[in-house]
């Protein structure tokens, strides 16, 4: 095979490694925040049904508006948030990751910056760089929280064209309050003077497992603030690739500039109708899967963890003097959960209770073994 430097790619891409949890075979899968439950009868009889029937006009394009499930997708946060908001302030792509590369493609691109506060969700960066955005790297403090006075700080020095705030943030979990985002968003429209400020993206692919409400009210007035969604996480549904937006309808526009046509098959948006039909059934092992987490919270701090506070399905917790060697120890009794890079620290996905007590189980044994 050729090497991968030997084509005219991009000078950027050189040298690079594709993102990439391991996707291995062992009885407990805790590593990409899944939800542990597996889709209801009820609900796989439902999409069955909706699939069928756009199984029968597959002979056409797909609704390219996907007007629907966007109607749908803005009935479901209204409802959940307290905030009302129409179908043409929402936007629906392949999973958030598509939606936040079809953001970057039209408010980001070269000559352009985006600037997040890392530790934080590595695809704002990686996105960033497929769409030729030069990435900024913005401070947390060691409690893994945004410092409001340094981020305030960091967009005033680099002026940035796109800002992230992960809300809650992986892989910390932590959730970041209105007023810093507030503060953050200011900022933003002050470091731009002559332009119409940057934008701002809040990714709340978390948002239904924390203890604070949604920061979706927001966008309310603040056009260049976007909230980004996914039914990867709360509904169970990542094979599914749904990710949304709300935000003012005129970033909903600019996203059409970018995206390709026809980009949400007839099956996915079909598919997401149903999932939508049982948000509240869904919405009912969110609760389980929150209960868990604060369990796995409370039962790592009494082993002799050093646990991070999670607002997330969810937790990162250490701390190793060698998170890699820990990982591979987890490993091998048959637990898999995520290094994702930070220092001294892991982060688990919650399970089901039996999952979760498993993994207990093994910190337990490998706590032992390397003390
Ligand atoms: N944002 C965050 C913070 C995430 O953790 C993830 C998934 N790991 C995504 C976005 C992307 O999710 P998806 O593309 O499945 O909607």
């Amino acid at each position: 095979m050729t090497p991968i430097d030997d084509l005219p790619i991009r000078d950027e891409l050189r040298g690079k490694t594709p993102y990439g949890a391991p996707q291995l075979d062992v009885p407990v899968r805790l590593n990409t925040n899944e939800n542990p439950y597996p889709v209801p009868e009820d609900l796989v009889r439902r999409i069955t049904e909706r699939v069928s029937d756009a199984a029968r006009g597959m002979n056409r394009y797909p609704d390219r508006d996907a007007v629907v499930l966007r109607t749908q997708l803005a009935h479901y946060l209204s409802r959940t948030t307290g905030h009302q908001v129409g179908p043409t302030q929402v936007w629906a792509a392949n999973g958030s990751n598509e939606v936040l590369q079809q953001l970057l493609q039209a408010f980001g691109g070269p000559g352009r910056t985006a600037l997040g506060f890392d530790p934080s969700y590595s695809m704002h960066a990686l996105i960033s760089r497929g769409t030729g955005t030069g990435w900024i790297s913005g401070p947390r403090t060691e409690e893994f929280n945004i410092d409001r006075a340094a981020a305030v700080a960091a967009i005033a020095e680099h002026r940035p064209d796109v800002v992230f705030i992960c809300s809650p943030n992986n892989p910390t979990g932590t959730a970041v309050d209105e007023e810093t985002v507030l503060a953050l968003y200011e900022a933003a429209q002050a470091a731009a003077p002559g332009r119409h400020g940057a934008l701002v993206v809040v990714d709340e692919a978390y948002a239904e497992f924390s203890h604070r409400p949604s920061l979706l009210p927001l966008i309310e007035g603040r056009p260049t603030l976007v909230v980004t969604r996914t039914m990867s996480k709360a509904f169970g549904a990542a094979g599914l690739r749904l990710g949304y937006l709300a935000a003012d309808a005129a970033v909903v526009d600019a996203v059409q500039l970018v995206r390709l046509p026809y980009h949400l098959s007839a099956i996915t948006q079909a598919t997401a109708h149903a999932a939508l039909e049982f948000a509240d059934t869904l919405l009912g092992y969110v609760a389980e899967l929150k209960a868990e987490r604060d369990r796995l919270v409370t039962e790592l701090t009494d082993i002799g963890c050093e646990v991070t506070e999670s607002d997330a399905n969810f937790v990162q917790f250490g701390r190793f003097d060698d998170a890699q060697d820990a990982w591979r120890r987890l490993l091998e009794h048959g637990v898999l959960v995520r290094d994702n890079g930070v220092p001294g620290r892991l982060r688990v996905t919650t399970g089901t209770r039996a999952e979760n007590d498993a993994f207990l189980d093994a910190v337990r044994a490998v706590r032992k073994e390397i003390s």
